[in-house]
């Protein structure tokens, strides 16, 4: 069972804001910033108040204690004679509301007056009668309160008890102010946070901004512009980067557009050849048979070269586009060879060129057998196509433990200095009209040179004119997929 979810146009942008809202780097800034100063402060805040309120409470019950103990110790002439004069005093010495009671729970002074004459009988001063001290907070009155015994002189009666308490009413002020000096506090920050955050992911997300609407613009086709991007050193190791891209890009596109060019060059030579030769043949009246046939053999020779020139550049595709599908197996390179050359003798008859094979060991290499005969191919024919009459060429094979080296070595027409890096290059030819006259296309060389870097080998061409050319390639016995 599937479940299928419909969305409504508004809510699907609705989610997709939130989630925008939610991933975007201004949010997360914002959160981190909001994090690392907030909480803290909030944090401290209430440590801060917490502490003082405990030492403010510490401080009312050590002072309630010494203001209740010492009224205690001045009782005696009071229980013991009903001497009143001390009372008048009390009203000084405590910050609150003192009660005195006698032994039996009644008050006999009362600094605020209501409850002389009454009977008090908390537990509190039940225990205080009885010897002991007490010290409550009442959290319902928000008042501290202390309950003493008075004892005697010698401290063997207990006359009666002193009672204080003392509203805690400035304490509560005191934590409410510091409360709403926080509250400030972290509105003021909050606000703070915002703008900063604001402007610090703005500067941040700026970039990015701007790197959007330039690949919009090469969407569009502009793709003529370099990437400029000011910010961080990392937003500049990008666009570094970037830039490295388009460049390549760029290579990529003229490569491509130079090697459009040269195809349609190229196909159109033998194409205007024929239409010349077919014009030539239709607008003379009565042409002689020989002639004919002596312009159709020209354009045979024109569509033989036109095919040529069709294969090597579907070979040239087809290694372009499978760059690394090769088809490896362990090859007897001897044998390649010889099979080639075998096969090229006539060619070579025909120039009464020698082909010499010279071979140091055999070699078993795991190489694309298929695309390695073209490359033999290519260079025996080129070997032959450019020799004199009567000429040499010398294939040499031989081997270490790690490669194979293969060369082949012509006494030709050789190729000039300047020229010995450019042949590789696909249509590249020294002299147009004679690789034209000897069925070339000037894209062997450039074939050959591609399948040997898909077997992770090299190729060099050494040179002189008029003496010979050598190419010499080097190539791995075992595949390694790069
Ligand atoms: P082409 O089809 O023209 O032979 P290649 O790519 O095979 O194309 O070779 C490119 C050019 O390199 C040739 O046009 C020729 O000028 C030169 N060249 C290649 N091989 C030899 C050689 N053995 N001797 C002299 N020149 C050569």
């Amino acid at each position: 069972m599937s479940l299928h979810i419909f969305i409504q146009n508004g809510e699907l942008a609705i989610i997709i804001n939130i989630r925008k809202f939610f991933t975007s780097i201004r949010t997360k800034v914002f959160l981190i910033f909001l994090f690392v100063s907030i909480v803290p402060l909030i944090l401290i805040s209430a440590m801060l108040i917490s502490s003082f309120s405990s030492y403010y409470q510490d401080n009312t019950k050590t002072l309630l204690y010494r203001q209740a103990n010492t009224i205690g110790l001045n009782l005696n002439s009071y229980f013991t004679s009903g001497d009143t004069s001390y009372f008048s005093t009390i009203d000084a010495i405590v910050d609150g509301r003192a009660l005195i009671v006698d032994g039996t729970g009644n008050v006999v002074f009362d600094t605020n007056d209501i409850s002389e004459g009454k009977l008090i009988a908390t537990s509190e001063i039940i225990l205080g009668l009885q010897g002991e001290t007490t010290y409550i907070m009442d959290k319902a009155d928000n008042q501290a309160m202390v309950v003493v015994p008075a004892f005697s002189k010698d401290k063997q009666l207990i006359y009666g008890a002193v009672i204080i308490t003392r509203s805690m009413n400035d304490l509560t002020d005191a934590v409410y102010q510091l409360a709403s000096i926080a509250t400030l506090l972290v509105i003021f920050l909050v606000i703070l946070i915002i703008v900063l955050s604001l402007y610090t992911s703005g500067s941040l997300t700026k970039p990015f901004k701007n790197f959007l609407k330039y690949t919009e613009g090469i969407l569009d086709g502009r793709i003529d512009k370099k990437l400029d991007l000011q910010g961080n050193y990392e937003i500049e190791e990008i666009t570094t980067s970037f830039n490295k891209m388009i460049e390549k890009l760029w290579e990529i596109e003229e490569n491509r557009q130079h090697f459009v060019a040269n195809v349609s060059h190229e196909l159109k030579t033998p194409h205007s050849s024929i239409k010349v030769l077919a014009e030539s043949l239709l607008n003379q009246e009565s042409a002689p048979i020989e002639l004919y046939r002596e312009f159709l053999e020209d354009i045979n020779h024109e569509v033989d070269r036109e095919s040529k020139i069709i294969n090597d550049l579907l070979t040239i595709i087809t290694l372009d586009k499978d760059n690394d599908v090769l088809n490896i197996s362990k090859v007897n390179v001897n044998q390649l060879i010889e099979d080639v050359l075998k096969r090229l003798k006539p060619l070579a008859s025909m120039k009464s060129i020698e082909v010499v094979f010279e071979s140091y060991r055999t070699v078993i290499a795991e190489i694309d057998e298929m695309k390695f005969s073209l490359v033999i191919t290519n260079l025996a024919e080129n070997a032959i196509k450019y020799n004199r009459e009567y000429g040499l060429i010398k294939v040499t094979l031989n081997a270490d433990h790690k490669q194979f080296i293969l060369s082949f070595k012509d006494t030709g027409i050789g190729i000039p200095e300047d020229s010995t890096e450019k042949i590789f290059e696909r249509f590249y030819r020294v002299d147009k009209t004679r690789s034209r006259d000897t069925g070339g296309t000037g894209l062997g060389l450039s074939i050959v040179h591609k399948t040997v870097i898909m077997h992770n080998g090299s190729i060099s061409c050494e040179s002189e004119e008029d003496k010979g050319t050598t190419f010499t390639m080097l190539i791995p016995l075992k595949f390694i997929k790069s």
